[in-house]
């Protein structure tokens, strides 16, 4: 039986002991977790995150996003808004002349980072980004956001170690088949709609997505069919290649072989520009044949993120050797939708 208080004296003496190793006490004094803050700023775990930022190879011109848009896509509380560059002709260029992130929006929830078939985008340590102003001031403009690899290799080296590897043997293949990097622009001439493979990846069964992922039923419908076709080693979408790599102890798979882009007639493909509206493209193409329509359905951003460029993907569909028709993720829906009804106008569905 204690007497009246004995914890107090207890909890005291605790205080006491503690107070005084943080002076003699080595082990006492690492367990001191004051800061003094701003001045002395305590390291990072590699798994922590703030805000996006944009990864370039070299020079701030090298960036690997290529305008995709499909973070801007997925993004669930939408706070990023893309515009894709064009030339002084008007022509797309594969790389984003807006990019903006509204972090007073952004929830760091980094579905964006996980969508990008590009690792692109990855997730700051940065946390640093009070700013008096409560409008403008939070959105992160394309030069805000662009961070170099080394960065990225700085703040989260083991994560940035396995997608320069992904990277690095991506290229290698490339090379060695002669092919140019996916994000080339315009492609060139169609020859005849030869069916484009799909990339190379070992069947895996069927993968549902749990219920309880934070995905919608939409995206969990299309990652479960995404990485049951076998995507899950061999894009970045998805699942990040690191946690691959955790998962399974093997290296990270590059990204899927991307159909070398078909080349363009002469006069281009008019409808071939991510600016023009499903009517205005589908105007366009009305006496064309179906693999144009198809390929007019499509969001046009070569994206690659269905394994294909927009114009293999219409071949190969064209051609029946990709029946599913809900590969386009740019143009979500509204693009599933429209290859449909043009499959079941030319009786092919
Ligand atoms: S998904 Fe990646 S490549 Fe596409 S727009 Fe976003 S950051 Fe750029
Ligand atoms: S972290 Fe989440 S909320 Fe923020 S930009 Fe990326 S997808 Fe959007």
């Amino acid at each position: 039986m204690g007497f009246l208080g004995k914890g107090l004296f207890q909890g005291m003496a605790v205080t006491a002991r503690n107070f005084v190793g943080t002076y003699f006490d080595r082990g006492t004094r690492e367990k001191l977790v004051t800061y003094q803050y701003p001045e002395e700023k305590p390291p990072l775990p590699e798994n922590s995150r703030s805000f996006p930022f944009l990864v370039y190879d070299g020079t701030p011109d090298a960036m690997r996003c290529v305008a995709c848009k499909i973070c801007e896509t997925e993004c669930p509380p939408q706070c990023i808004y893309i515009v894709m560059d064009r030339d002084e002709k008007g022509k797309p260029q594969q790389r984003p002349k807006v990019f903006d992130i509204d972090i007073s929006v952004c929830m760091q929830c980094q579905i964006c980072v996980e969508v990008c078939p590009f690792e692109a985008i990855k997730m700051d340590n940065d946390y640093e980004k009070s700013q008096y102003g409560r409008f403008d001031d939070l959105i992160e403009h394309l030069p805000d956001l662009l961070k170099s690899n080394e960065y990225y290799n700085e703040i989260k080296p083991t994560e940035a170690k396995a997608v320069d590897a992904k990277l690095k043997a991506e290229a290698e293949k490339k090379a060695k088949k002669g092919t140019s990097k996916p994000a080339a622009a315009a492609p060139a001439k169609p020859a005849a709609p030869a069916p484009a493979p799909k990339p190379a990846t070992a069947p895996a069964g069927k993968i549902t997505i749990p219920e309880d992922a934070p995905f919608t039923a939409e995206q969990r419908a299309w990652l479960a069919g995404f990485l049951s076709a076998g995507g899950v080693a061999t894009s970045g979408t998805g699942v990040s290649p690191v946690a691959v790599a955790e998962t399974t102890g093997e290296t990270p798979v590059p990204l899927p072989e991307a159909t070398p882009a078909a080349e363009a007639p002469a006069g281009g493909w008019p409808w071939h520009d991510p600016g023009l509206g499903m009517s205005q493209r589908m105007d366009l193409v009305k006496a064309a044949p179906l693999a144009d329509k198809l390929m007019a359905a499509m969001a046009q951003t070569d994206c690659h993120a269905c394994g294909y460029d927009c114009r293999g993907y219409a071949d190969a569909i064209a051609a029946g050797s990709e029946t599913d028709l809900s590969l386009c993720l740019p143009g979500e829906a509204e693009t599933a939708k429209k290859l449909e009804e043009l499959m079941k106008e030319a009786g092919k569905l």
